[in-house]
């Protein structure tokens, strides 16, 4: 069957930024799987990946816009030391949830300087053009209560 909404797709990808580094690959790993139409993925890989079967190979590069948005500077923020508690480890790179006005989010530690820390809560592809060089696994139909739940059961996908 041709990839279309309420499709579970699996697919394997390799994902690469403008400058070629591999971002994220699933060679070695389970294949991606994931419910068509219902936003699982990046807007752009599934727009790209609409119509294909299973075989085909496609190659999507996937502006930031259609992918993990622009960088917001809003969601940059610089705040005292003091603000966390004392014995908290804060190094650049230490990742933990605030709590912000639109609900909890994961915000990244990306610059300490003289009792001021930046914390970024852009994802972390956010900005980024996105290189997909993708294979497709499988298609098959997805059964009503995955469509019910909007996400792919069983293998590859989530188990409740
Ligand atoms: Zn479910």
């Amino acid at each position: 069957m041709l990839i279309k909404p309420n499709a579970v797709v699996a697919i394997h990808y390799t994902l690469t930024d403008n400058e070629g580094a591999v971002l994220d690959s699933s060679t070695g790993k389970q294949p991606l799987t994931y419910l068509h139409g219902s936003g699982n993925i990046i807007p752009g890989l599934e727009r790209a990946l609409d119509g294909k079967k299973a075989g085909d190979k496609l190659a999507a590069s996937i502006e930031p816009q259609d992918g993990y948005g622009e960088i917001i500077e809003e969601m940059i923020q610089v705040v005292p030391r003091t603000t966390f508690p004392e014995d908290a480890v804060i190094e650049i790179g230490t990742r933990f949830s605030a709590q912000t006005e639109r609900g909890p989010l994961t915000v990244v530690v990306t610059n300490m300087d003289d009792g001021q820390i930046t914390v970024d809560g852009n994802h972390p592809l956010a900005g980024e053009t996105l290189n997909f060089d993708v294979c497709v696994e499988t298609v098959r139909a997805a059964t009503d209560e995955e469509l019910q739940h909007g996400h792919v059961h069983g293998a590859g996908g989530h188990h409740h």
